[in-house]
């Protein structure tokens, strides 16, 4: 979104500090060798770089890019401390404020700085984000005294006298070009003041400053929104679905944005930035908004991150990455639906963005707002104790009612050619065709796992090691139960050890033809498709989204992951065709998953006219079901934290997972697992085995419990993975 570039250049003198004492500096070099990727020592003049700084060093015999992470004393040493070669710019890199999260992300996510800023720096040529620097060449403008004349050796350096006597500065390519001398011949002017050399940044026109179109709030909005801008704290924001967060955000946005600051808006879907920036775009200037996320060619990247860089940015719209997003003076970072699980990084470094933007706000002394209709237990759990700061919006703007909601129970349902649709949802679809009224159908096809459940106690059958679900595996005809958490294995019981009934079904997945059913039930229904595969680019969901706004469609069907967060104002129906697929996943987090889509599901609909939603189930009384029903989020919240309590499960204690992969990899947790048990005490909860999805090959170690980091220092972490705080574990 960045608009037409031009380019000024603007002038600034170089400073040669030929003779300033060494400093020295610790340099983190872009080289992926192994042992130097928390940097090295180096020595500069002092004053020639700052924390920041890009530079060019030596190591091992070639020239590297680095950065610079710290500036030391100079200490005597046994070994030579080389020189850096050269600053390959005069104003730093990375903000410092970049520089501390950096520092702070390597400690906390377990990994080296040179793994963590891979997230900071979007080019595998570090250089190439700086802005383009050219060299030029005047005369000193001293006269021309016999003795300098004299100092003129050869003809080259005469030629380029007389080439440049009475113009303007040359720029370096030119004045070769000109002239045919070398790089030499110019240094060797230079050094005796004959030539003075100028650099010129090539930098981006300021784009003109944001024009603001203030949003109006309704009194509890301008309240909430009030209250938020006094605290210091992160802010927590729990506002139902439609109550209006976008416009609290909005008038935060503008708030930071007239105060000369910047701002971040993270979404957790790259999908989802179309939809956001459409708000945003009315707001402020749309050439100073920018989209940053990791889809964009590497060039557009490029060009978004220097644009932030060169402080032509208000406003950074972005998934989980955007965080990063090089703005000097950020003032605000919103995260939009904080709960959701995107925000966890599943590669190294496995951050948080949700922590990791609480500990950037702080270095750069800028303000965190979590916005959510469902807060993550971690977040709810610091609310109630004070870390963070709690706002509500308890209402849909302008009093709308949620929808009403319906829980059909799968298990009563006899289905024929329509599994999983049941005959209330068909007749609800139907309903809305004939009013003209658009519905959302959510399939969530995340889980593969299946649980073994009575279909009589509507209990699921739980492993007697983690209290959680086993998961179900053929091997061979016999149907075997798994707990992946801890590996126990054992034969699926006939009868359910709960009351003894024969009625223990498999609930799965299953293979769903959702639009075929659709097409052939209702041939007059104008269907769309949203996941994965049929959307590609943030481009494709914007034209979604006209065509469901411009009532072009009737019926959309998607996966969770696409559908949430939408705001369509004929929406009346909204369904999820079997809800047990994220429920059934044997992870202590499936409930308040389940909760959190069943929640999203009533957000999106009946916006502007009375809505309605189905929840198809096969187990109706669930508390999640139940408490997401009756939209009554706060004791859904309070009753799980007690569970977590109980069973001692984040954020009651803290986690860490070690992966481990490759062949012997089952072997390698075992004797990790050993190790991690010896030196840990009692409290501690240990336990190892294969991964749900890693086909055999990849297992891992689980340390929960009081400080679990305490035990890594005493483990062999050579070939494992740390994952601090994971998401996935199982
Ligand atoms: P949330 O993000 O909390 O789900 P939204 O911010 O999307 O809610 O608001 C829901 C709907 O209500 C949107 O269509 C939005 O335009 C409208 N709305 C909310 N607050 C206002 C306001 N102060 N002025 C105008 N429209 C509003
Ligand atoms: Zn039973």
């Amino acid at each position: 979104m960045i608009g037409m570039r031009t380019y000024v250049t603007c002038a600034g003198e170089t400073k040669i500090r030929y003779h300033a004492p060494p400093m020295e500096c610790t340099v983190l070099t872009s080289s992926k060798s192994a042992g130097i990727g928390n940097g090295l020592t180096y020595q500069a003049p002092k004053g020639s770089v700052t924390v920041g700084s890009p530079v060019l060093v030596p190591l091992r015999k070639k020239m590297m890019e680095g950065i610079v992470l710290a500036l030391n004393e100079k200490r005597e040493r046994t070994f030579d401390v080389k020189a850096i070669k050269q600053a390959l710019s005069e104003s730093p890199l990375l903000p410092s404020f970049h520089i501390e999260t950096l520092r702070w992300m390597a400690e906390k996510y377990h990994c080296s700085l040179r793994q963590a800023i891979r997230v900071f720096l979007p080019s595998l040529s570090w250089k190439d984000l700086l802005p383009k620097e050219i060299r030029t060449y005047r005369l000193s403008g001293a006269p021309t005294s016999a003795d300098k004349q004299s100092a003129l050796r050869g003809k080259k350096q005469q030629q380029i006298c007389e080439y440049l006597a009475g113009k303007d500065p040359v720029e370096a390519s030119a004045l070769r070009e000109a002239t045919g001398c070398s790089a030499l011949t110019i240094r060797s002017l230079l050094e005796r003041e004959i030539l003075i050399e100028e650099i010129v940044t090539e930098e981006m026109q300021p784009s003109p400053p944001a024009e603001i179109t203030w949003p109006t709030l309704t009194d509890v909005q301008k309240k909430v929104s009030g209250s938020i801008a006094r605290d210091d704290r992160p802010s927590l924001l729990f506002g139902v679905t439609g109550s209006g967060k976008t416009e609290v955000y909005a008038q935060l946005i503008a708030e930071a944005v007239q105060d000369g600051k910047s701002a971040i808006l993270l979404v957790p879907e790259i999908l989802l930035t179309e939809h956001c920036i459409h708000r945003f775009q009315s707001l402020l200037s749309p050439e100073r908004i920018c989209v940053m996320h990791s889809r964009l060619t590497p060039s557009a990247r490029k060009a978004a991150w220097r644009a932030c860089r060169a402080g032509n940015v208000d406003l950074v719209i972005g998934s989980r990455s955007a965080l990063f997003s090089p703005l000097e003076n950020l003032g605000l970072v919103v995260i939009d639906e904080e709960h959701e699980w995107t925000y966890k990084n599943e590669q190294t470094p496995r951050y948080h963005a949700r922590e990791t933007a609480e500990a950037l706000c702080q270095f750069a002394g800028a303000k965190l707002i979590l916005g959510t209709a469902t807060p993550s237990l971690e977040s709810w759990d610091r609310a109630k104790e004070g870390s963070y700061h709690l706002a509500r919006l308890p209402d849909r703007y302008l009093g709308q009612d949620l929808p009403t909601v319906r829980v059909v129970d799968l298990a009563d349902v006899a289905f024929g050619k329509t599994y999983p649709f049941s005959p209330s949802l068909l007749q609800a679809i139907d309903e809305r065709l004939q009013k003209g009224e658009q519905s959302v159908l959510f399939l969530n096809r995340r889980g593969v796992a299946s649980a073994l459940l009575c279909f009589e106690c509507r209990r699921r059958v739980v492993s007697p090691d983690s209290q959680l679900p086993f998961t179900v595996h053929r091997m061979g005809g016999r149907p075997r139960l798994v707990d992946h958490t801890t590996n126990l294995t054992v034969d699926a019981p006939e009868e359910c050890p709960h009351c003894g009934s024969a009625s223990l079904h498999e609930v799965g997945a299953g293979t769903v033809r959702i639009e075929d059913i659709l097409n052939e039930r209702f041939p007059q229904a104008r269907i769309l498709r949203a996941d994965k595969d049929t959307l590609q680019h943030p481009e494709q969901m914007r034209l979604l989204l006209k065509k469901m706004r411009e009532q072009k469609a009737d019926i959309l069907v998607g996966t969770q992951s696409v559908v949430k967060g939408l705001d369509l104002p004929n929406v009346t129906l909204a369904a999820v065709l079997i809800a047990d697929i994220g429920l059934s996943l044997p992870h202590f987090r499936a409930g308040e998953r389940i909760f959190q889509l069943l929640t999203q599901l009533t957000g999106r609909s009946g916006r502007a006219k009375p809505g309605e939603v189905i929840i198809q189930t096969f187990r109706p009384n669930a508390p999640e079901v139940q408490f997401a029903a009756e939209h009554k989020t706060e004791e859904y919240l309070e009753d799980e934290l007690k569970l977590r309590k109980h069973a001692e499960y984040p954020p009651s204690t803290e986690m860490i997972r070690l992966i481990l992969r490759g062949q012997d990899s089952g072997a390698r947790a075992k004797q990790l697992y050993a190790s991690a048990s010896q030196t840990s005490n009692s409290t501690m909860h240990v336990s190892y085995a294969p991964t749900l999805f890693g086909g055999g090959n990849v297992w891992h170690v689980l340390l929960r419990g009081k400080n679990p980091r305490s035990i890594l220092t005493h483990l062999d972490l050579s070939d494992a993975t740390v994952d601090i705080d994971p998401i996935e574990c199982v």
